[in-house]
């Protein structure tokens, strides 16, 4: 049976990037040697790593003066990070769920923090609008695409602070205006790579301006001098990337990703809205086109195992919904093809024909 796979995190990724992933990890470039076993400084794994930056560079147009790199930790190492390099005295966060809620806690360890907005009260299900940034913030923190709520910040805010902002789960599937950014970063593992490798796309002249001392493998100049290759960078994952990367500019790059994107969440948003059974979890004007959260209507609440249970069967993987919302969240990341999307529509619309 065909399976769609819908999964959060890690999840979904180009099946030629997965294939020649497994080519060089049994054989990289005809040398007879795996990608596992080859030194990180070596010719064969520097033209990868250079590669895949410059490829960053290109597809995400980002501007002179910029560093891409490519370091462990995950995204949640960054949470610690952005504030021991760039919090002097005071920073801005939104508080759109559960990631951005961990950023800012991590961030008052270091500083006066301000929440400038939260939707915690009505469980993230919106994007707040109206609130004032200090003009004095050091920075301005977002998630731009709420993977575990299913809400997005579709494209850029317009604020006079410079922006810092997580991009973990929507990287890649917009535009993005890096010149509003001092720092941008994610965890490769929902649109890029598997795990094991986080990127970070820094201003260079933004560093160097906090007073404290940073260690050295948490100061982001270290990387930049090093060319992430200070200590050993997770090479496997960085390998996948550059693949991804390769994959995404031969497809048409990020303005056919948002298009897709577009048409993918479309699709599956009208089908929730159409279906008697389902009903979207997030506001409409703030839903995500990457993480697609429903729930049964009040009035079939009983239905949810059934549904699960049957989408399993009909080759569904990765839709239950976090339990931080409940029902069913559909991960439509860049990989995802239409026709998975069209799969999980029929098989909505099968279930209700039998309720
Ligand atoms: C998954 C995720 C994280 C956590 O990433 P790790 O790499 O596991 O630390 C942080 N922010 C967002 C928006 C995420 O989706």
């Amino acid at each position: 049976m065909k399976r769609h796979n819908f999964n959060a995190g890690p999840s979904i990724l180009p099946r030629t990037v997965i294939e020649d992933t497994a080519k060089a990890i049994l054989n990289l470039n005809d040398s007879g040697l795996s990608l596992m076993e080859i030194s990180h400084r070596s010719k064969d794994f520097q033209s990868v790593i250079d590669e895949a930056t410059a490829l960053f560079k290109e597809l995400l147009d980002i501007p002179e003066g910029y560093s891409v790199l490519f370091l462990g930790g995950g995204a949640s190492l960054e949470f610690c990070m952005v504030p021991y390099n760039f919090l002097e005295k005071k920073a801005a966060y939104l508080n759109t769920g559960t990631w951005a809620k961990k950023a800012m806690k991590e961030a008052k360890a270091f500083g006066e923090v301000i929440e400038v907005a939260s939707s915690a009260e009505s469980n993230y299900n919106f994007i707040p609008k109206n609130y004032t940034v200090p003009a004095d913030a050091d920075y301005f923190h977002i998630t731009t695409n709420n993977t575990i709520f299913g809400t997005e910040l579709r494209s850029d805010l317009d604020v006079t602070v410079p922006m810092v902002a997580d991009m973990s789960s929507d990287i890649f599937s917009r535009p993005v205006d890096v010149s509003k950014y001092i720092c941008i970063y994610g965890g490769a593992q929902k649109n890029l790579a598997p795990a094991g490798v986080t990127f970070v796309i820094v201003k260079n002249d933004a560093l160097g301006k906090v007073s404290r001392h940073i260690p050295t493998m948490l100061n982001y100049q270290t990387h930049v001098d090093g060319g992430s290759m200070f200590n050993t960078p997770p090479v496997v994952p960085i390998y996948s990337a550059m693949l991804t990367l390769r994959w995404l500019k031969a497809q048409g790059g990020v303005k056919e990703m948002e298009r897709r994107a577009k048409e993918k969440s479309d699709m599956l948003y009208s089908e929730i809205d159409r279906n008697k059974l389902f009903v979207g979890t997030a506001a409409e004007e703030d839903r995500s086109r990457m993480n697609i959260c429903f729930v049964m209507a009040p009035e079939y609440k009983e239905l949810e195992a059934d549904f699960l249970k049957f989408a399993i069967e009909k080759g569904m993987v990765g839709i239950k919904g976090h339990r931080s919302v409940g029902g069913f969240r559909a991960s439509c990341y860049n990989a995802l093809p239409k026709e998975s999307v069209q799969a999980l529509i029929d098989c909505m619309k099968e279930f209700e024909k039998a309720h």
